[in-house]
């Protein structure tokens, strides 16, 4: 079932009317894809959603997103467009849209879309990580516009980040650089599903957050949570106070105040933005959260600590995946 999005504009357009040149943007994502008609100035013609349903592998997900970008091509008004710009969920090498083992795209690996849609559409289709792309949407169109050192950290079902140094997106080696969820934050801790221990995504991911809830009710922990619970669940009983919820979400945050200060040491970023489910259910733990980076990360951030929510809402992928397409046709 498609799902369209209200074609509202993005929150953060660059100008006041559309440019008139139109890129098709399409975000993976592990539960849901979204494809938009989208300009260089950020205006949106059409957006919609469908399930990913990964499992069902990539060919059969890849003609079923022929299908969504011909519906919002349809949707806008059949215009000419210059290429494809695909935000995807990781590892992904960028150069040739090949994945890499990627943990939330079961069966994926070695396999590529690039080939299907630049055939199907006969459009140059480029690809990059979905975190790198919102970090370089966020320098484009976010509170932090004209950055040049930026990290775009996603807190959801997993934790990555996208990294943005000296104005360019820092890919790594083999697109696999951000992989932020899987710095070291409690050594000897809770593993996560690439099987780390103690890392980032292994104790503050929305996955991990369940998780921990599930196996103090299995020891025998009382809670008004049921074992099914989940990230949103364990944050309202957080804000009614039940106790393991508030033990899991404090948790929570120690982890990701550490990861903070790790990524602020190592990348002297301008600003460092929140984005993902998990950062709209730590809302009434903000300034706590900002508290407790400010403790662990180094004294010059005590004052000044430049971590903030994105302004972008779900968009600053799809976004990003429209500047490498706008990129690409521009050589
Ligand atoms: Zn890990």
């Amino acid at each position: 079932m498609v799902h369209y999005i209200p074609t509202d504009p993005f929150s953060a357009r660059l100008t006041d009317t559309p440019s008139g040149e139109y890129v098709l943007a399409v975000d993976i994502g592990g539960t849901a894809m979204r494809a938009g008609v989208v300009d260089s100035g950020g205006w949106s013609l059409a957006r919609a959603r469908i399930a990913t349903h990964a499992d069902r592998g990539l060919i059969d997900t890849a003609a079923r997103l022929e299908s969504l970008l011909r519906q919002v091509a349809s949707e806008a008004g059949e215009r000419a467009f210059t290429a494809i710009g695909i935000s995807t969920a990781g590892p992904v090498d960028p150069a040739t849209g090949t994945y890499r083992h990627p943990p939330n795209l079961p069966g994926w690996h070695d396999l590529s879309m690039v080939p299907a849609l630049s055939s199907a559409f006969g459009l140059p289709v480029v690809v990059g990580h979905d975190a790198t792309l919102a970090a370089l949407a966020e320098t484009r169109f976010g509170a932090r516009r004209g950055a040049r050192d930026l990290v775009y950290v996603t807190l959801s079902t997993g934790i990555g980040a996208g990294i943005v140094a000296g104005g360019r997106p820092v890919t790594g080696s083999t697109g696999g650089a951000g992989e932020a969820g899987h710095l070291i934050v409690h050594p000897g801790g809770r593993s996560c599903g690439a099987g780390c221990r103690g890392c980032l995504e292994g104790e503050a991911s929305g996955t991990a957050i369940a998780a921990a809830v599930r196996a103090a009710i299995a020891a025998g922990r009382a809670s008004t949570l049921g074992a099914e619970a989940d990230a949103a669940a364990v944050f309202a009983a957080a804000t009614e106070g039940d106790a393991l919820a508030i033990e899991v979400v404090e948790g929570a945050i120690e982890a990701i105040a550490t990861g903070l200060a790790g990524l602020l040491a190592l990348l002297d970023p301008e600003a460092i933005i929140l984005g993902g489910g998990l950062t709209n259910g730590l809302e009434p733990w903000w300034e706590a959260l900002l508290d407790r980076t400010r403790d662990i990360a180094l004294p010059r951030y005590a004052g000044d600590l430049p971590v903030e929510r994105t302004t972008l809402g779900d968009d600053a992928s799809l976004l990003g995946a429209s500047l490498i397409a706008f990129e690409a046709v521009a050589g």
